[in-house]
């Protein structure tokens, strides 16, 4: 492995130095912008400048044509080019805004440029206000052609018109332009302050933008801050919650639903490492307190058997207790999962039951079993051995001596039961809702009478959860208890 710090390269991986949020939204909603302002601003300045020289063009071709009708040709392709000649530029359009505006010097007032040459490019006419000077001809051009060109010092719009004798041959050209003058300075100061306001309004936008950014993610930085000061010692912190109900007060409130959980868990695990050693350490106190009785005098040895047998059953007391820590730990880790098969329900029962036979004997109890339900059901069969281990010794455990437990296979609704009924001392019903929960037991005093550790019941649930087994618990202080397991549906 590679780590560098400053350049950012992990693992041989080239990473990009981190950029912060702000910065990033920032960058992006700028960088879109300026993309997005560049070709607003070019469509702009291009349809400007399109309309600007199809006014111009309108112009001359306003032009042309007022100059041909003047010299009385009809069609702006076919003309007397010869008449044209003759009568002068000037004249021809002297006459036209004399008839127009009645006096108005054409060389002094009309900014239009006018020439005519003949198919050989040789100035043949000119308005007087070109004095010295000759507009481009551009012979290569056929049609009629506008384009821009030079003329000194000003840049000039213009169009050359071939003129077409009646024999249908080109007899010269008619080229009229008009400077460019103010349209291009318009033109040229609009470039300049899209280019000029462009970086500036850009930068403004990013700074802008960050700050919003910046504002915007501040929520952010306090779930930071507080999640950073959030340790073992203070789980109880929680995020606060910003005033506007969107995606930051989700994540908030997720955050704290998620921290709600972990302190759950945390004090679960903490209760239950505190009673599993307040277990473990009331046999371990037994038993050294009664070898430290032992050895403090010589006793005979009936004395010494019953002591020893004593601690014996306190140290088998501690072995289940571990065992059972142990399986519960192993069932609630969540690598555990069920291995669930099809199974015929009545073989299994019928091995636990003669696993239980001879402690049941010993209290002269009877245990029967009814199948009133032929088909399989999905378990995974060392779970469900365990879990009806643990609910038929707890029947044969709190039952009176010589009364009788019983066990049913049926069917309810459609789906398999498994009921365990015994006739024992019950269970107040304020307390069944807590018989599932680790270590407890409705009467220390009974139940440790009978070695429980209140352990038995949260493997069950745990165990019947993970196959999805529902349980039920009904019970009658003194007339005993009623078990039932529900098995999912099967397609059997
Ligand atoms: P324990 O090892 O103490 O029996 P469990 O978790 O198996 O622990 O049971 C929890 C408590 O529920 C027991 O302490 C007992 O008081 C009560 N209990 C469980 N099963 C029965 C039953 N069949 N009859 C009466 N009480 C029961």
């Amino acid at each position: 492995m590679r780590l560098r710090s400053g350049t950012g390269v992990i693992n041989g991986s080239r990473r990009l130095p981190a950029m912060s949020l702000r910065n990033r939204i920032a960058l992006y909603y700028t960088g879109t912008s300026a993309i997005l302002m560049a070709v607003v601003f070019t469509v702009i300045f291009l349809t400007v400048d399109g309309v600007v020289y199809n006014h111009f063009d309108e112009e001359l071709r306003h032009e042309v044509n007022e100059t041909l009708s003047d010299s009385h040709v009809h069609e702006l392709d076919v003309c007397d080019f010869d008449r044209l000649k003759e009568m002068g530029l000037d004249e021809a359009r002297e006459g036209r805004h004399q008839s127009r505006h009645k006096v108005r010097k054409v060389a002094e007032i009309d900014p239009e440029y006018v020439q005519l040459v003949d198919n050989a490019g040789r100035v043949v006419s000119k308005t007087a206000n070109l004095a010295q000077n000759v507009l481009t001809f551009r012979p290569s051009y056929a049609g009629v052609r506008y384009f821009t060109s030079e003329l000194g010092q000003s840049t000039l719009r213009q169009v050359q018109v071939p003129l077409v004798g009646r024999n249908g041959a080109v007899e010269g050209y008619l080229i009229v332009a008009v400077p460019l003058k103010s349209a291009m300075i318009v033109l040229r100061d609009m470039k300049y302050i899209v280019l000029v306001s462009y970086p500036i309004v850009i930068l403004t936008l990013f700074v802008v933008t960050r700050l919003i950014a910046g504002k915007s993610i501040q929520p952010v930085e306090e779930v930071i801050s507080t999640a950073e000061s959030i340790s073992q010692a203070n789980l109880g912190l929680r995020m606060p919650l910003p005033s506007n109900q969107d995606e930051l007060y989700r994540l908030s409130v997720t955050i704290n639903a998620l921290l709600d959980r972990l302190q759950d868990a945390f004090q679960r695990e903490k209760q239950f490492t505190a009673d599993a050693s307040h277990e473990l350490k009331t046999p371990l106190a037994v038993v050294k307190g009664t070898l430290d009785v032992l050895v403090r005098k010589p006793r005979d040895t009936g004395h010494y058997e019953e002591r020893i047998r004593y601690c014996l059953d306190e140290l088998n007391r501690m072995a289940r207790l571990i065992d059972q820590l142990l399986l519960l730990a192993r069932c609630e880790s969540d690598t555990t999962s069920p291995n669930i098969v099809l199974l015929y329900p009545g073989q299994l029962i019928e091995t636990v039951i003669s696993r239980m036979t001879p402690i049941a004997a010993v209290r002269n109890i009877t245990l029967d079993l009814s199948i009133g339900y032929a088909g399989n059901v999905a378990a995974d069969p060392a779970m469900l051995e365990i879990m009806l281990e643990n609910m038929l010794s707890n029947a044969i455990k709190y039952s009176a001596d010589g009364s009788g437990v019983s066990l049913r296979i049926d069917s309810l609704n459609g789906r398999p039961v498994c009921v365990i009924e015994d006739h024992g001392i019950g269970i107040p019903e304020a307390k069944l809702e807590s018989i599932f929960k680790r270590f407890y037991r409705v009467d220390e005093s009974r139940s440790s009478n009978t070695g429980g550790s209140g352990l038995g019941l949260s493997i069950v649930r745990r165990l019947a959860d993970l196959q999805h087994i529902d349980i039920a618990v009904t019970s009658r202080e003194n007339h005993g208890t009623v078990f039932q397991l529900t098995f999912p549906l099967t397609e059997n």
